[in-house]
């Protein structure tokens, strides 16, 4: 038996004005989606918690029948999996932003997507003035970096909050300085980091350029290795993972599943959505299970633009789920989203998602896949356990 997850992420949505009323997946042309869900079994699904971060690395996790509440623990061990750092027990790993303060407030989450080839010279820079054997810093791609930190807070226990850059642009940051044990640590390397990074002469180019200089490191997102059984061992499947999300692909790293590359996969509208296809049908000739994820809808959402999440909706029917679902006329096919992206309010939302599953025995046929036909199906999963057991078994 071959088991397939298609994930389009941030596919669900509320109704907007724009499209009358209707939601992108209403509005979008989806016959396949449609098909199957007349064919299968489908409703709502809480993915998200209440206490942890409405992201696709909480929600995938949920997806895949893991309780989030007991294993996920921050982006940065997800990341770090992603680029081949496994942490060790008394290990913490941290999402590090080059990023452009001005005036004391946060101007630039991004330092204006610097390139990752400045991106190491200033992460080299940093190792050299304040890396020791328990502080290191890794480069990654772009501004998105990582710190790995040995014994802190003796390699155990809670570690301290910490606010994502994005959420406090034009907001002094002072106000958002991380809190709670081991905290003094992360200002400090703050606070070093900018008397560094300003001076830099890359950033004196930047400037000179008209360019923002990434003149400060903001650290957050920290956390353990998580406890994760691979999903052989939970499930007895052979997985792959295919996706340009380096959080998703961490995490796959993380369960032991094949981690496929597709050129020109983007995370945007542009994305090879043929070539992810072709890859999902050639890597399941040697595995049981295949996640495929595709980020569009989700950008698109953030963009507040419906008609390209609508596009972006339309391909994914088309390109990914008609071809996948013709090609495996006997699988099992799980059909949605991580979590809700409200094109309104450019962001994402707790809201339960609607999901379909195709090729199991139980059914209840709706006519069409939509977040309204699956409210009113009655069916409500209360999280991603309950998916997988229907999925796998029911
Ligand atoms: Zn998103």
């Amino acid at each position: 038996m071959k088991y397939i997850m298609l994930i389009a992420d941030g596919m669900a949505d509320h109704s907007l004005p724009q499209l009358g009323g209707k939601t992108p997946l209403q509005a979008a042309h989806t016959p396949n989606m449609d098909r199957l869900a007349k064919e299968g079994f489908s409703g709502l699904l809480q993915t998200l918690k209440p206490d942890l971060p409405v992201g696709s690395d909480v929600a995938i996790l949920s997806l895949l029948g893991y309780s989030p509440e007991k294993c996920y623990t921050g982006r940065g061990p997800l990341e770090a999996a992603s680029q081949g750092i496994l942490l060790k027990s008394h290990e913490v790993a941290f999402r590090v932003n080059l990023v452009t303060v001005e005036e004391g407030k946060m101007k630039d989450y991004s330092a204006g997507h610097i390139s990752s080839r400045e991106a190491r010279i200033l992460i080299d820079a940093l190792n050299e003035k304040i890396g020791s054997n328990n502080i290191r810093f890794y480069p990654g791609v772009s501004y998105r970096n990582l710190l790995i930190l040995r014994h802190l807070n003796g390699g155990k226990g809670r570690l301290p909050h910490t606010t994502p850059p994005h959420d406090i642009i034009g907001e002094p940051i002072n106000k958002h300085q991380p809190r709670g044990r081991g905290a003094n640590l992360l200002k400090k390397l703050m606070k070093h980091s900018q008397e560094i990074l300003s001076s830099h002469p890359l950033n004196k180019k930047r400037v000179k350029k008209g360019l923002p200089p990434a003149n400060m490191i903001w650290i957050w997102g920290g956390g353990f290795k998580p406890k994760l059984e691979t999903l052989e061992k939970k499930y007895g499947v052979k997985g792959g993972v295919i996706s340009a999300v380096d959080v998703i692909n961490g995490l796959g790293r993380l369960l032991n599943m094949k981690i496929i590359k597709v050129r020109g996969a983007t995370g945007d509208i542009h994305t090879n959505w043929k070539g992810k296809a072709k890859a999902l049908i050639k890597a399941l000739r040697n595995l049981d299970f295949g996640l495929l994820h595709v980020e569009a809808p989700d950008e698109a959402s953030h963009m507040g633009d419906p008609n390209l999440k609508i596009k972006a909706i339309e391909l994914f029917d088309r390109e990914i789920v008609g071809r996948i679902a013709d090609k495996f006329p006997e699988a099992r096919i799980f059909v949605g989203c991580d979590h809700v992206t409200s094109t309104l309010l450019r962001t994402h939302t707790h809201d339960p998602v609607p999901f379909l599953l195709w090729g199991v025995k139980k059914k209840n046929s709706l006519s069409t896949f939509s977040e309204v036909s699956a409210r009113f199906s009655g069916v409500f999963l209360k999280n991603g356990e309950e998916l997988m057991k229907i999925f796998l078994r029911g």
